[in-house]
């Protein structure tokens, strides 16, 4: 297994709509140990293959002792929200926000070995289901902010200097964010 540097807001795979896994295998196999000792690494809540630089519809999650991976993931919502609670994510490192997520997810798609996955969520879990499949779509948590959370976003993502932030520095802010899903853990 490896542990695989996470690409930072402003990489153009963040903004790529990924595309579906129609061969399955070893190497899918591989890539999926590798984001969960990946996520680990970093203690994320949840990790989308874009954001390894695959441009792949897969993501690792670890909510609340539910662990796993969703491959080629179709989301369905409740019209109604849940509690706001801050949000983060590996990818936008040291910034946390309070986004509006449906209450309740029901998720499909595969596993690693094309089997299929149907799960129903809410808390932390639908948040996370909800911000990784985002990924996968080339949104990001900070495009769903409004208003002044929004123009705050904005600035401090000008005023960061990712260029130099290695992989290191990304898990250590991640951390010390506290923002995404109450245990301290980003996205
Ligand atoms: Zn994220």
């Amino acid at each position: 297994m490896a542990i695989l540097s996470i690409r930072i807001i402003g990489d153009p795979v963040l903004r790529t709509v990924a595309e579906e896994v129609k061969t399955f295998g070893p190497e899918l196999a591989k890539l999926i140990d590798d984001m969960h000792q990946t996520m680990a690494d970093v203690r994320g809540a949840g990790l989308a293959a874009p954001q390894i630089g695959v441009n792949k519809r897969i993501f690792t999650y670890s909510v609340d002792g539910y662990e796993g991976h969703v491959i080629n993931p179709i989301l369905v919502a409740s019209d109604d929200l849940a509690p706001g609670e801050p949000e983060g994510c590996l990818s936008v490192p040291g910034l946390g926000f309070t986004v509006n997520r449906h209450r309740w997810v029901r998720i499909t798609g595969v596993d690693k070995h094309g089997h299929p996955i149907d799960m129903e969520a809410t808390g932390m879990l639908a948040k996370c289901f909800q911000h990784e499949t985002d990924h996968l779509d080339g949104k990001l948590y900070v495009d769903r902010l409004e208003g002044d959370d929004r123009k705050e976003a904005l600035r401090a993502i000008r005023m960061a200097d990712y260029h130099d932030v290695t992989a290191e520095t990304v898990a250590k802010r991640a951390r010390t964010v506290g923002s995404a899903f109450g245990a301290g853990a980003a996205q």
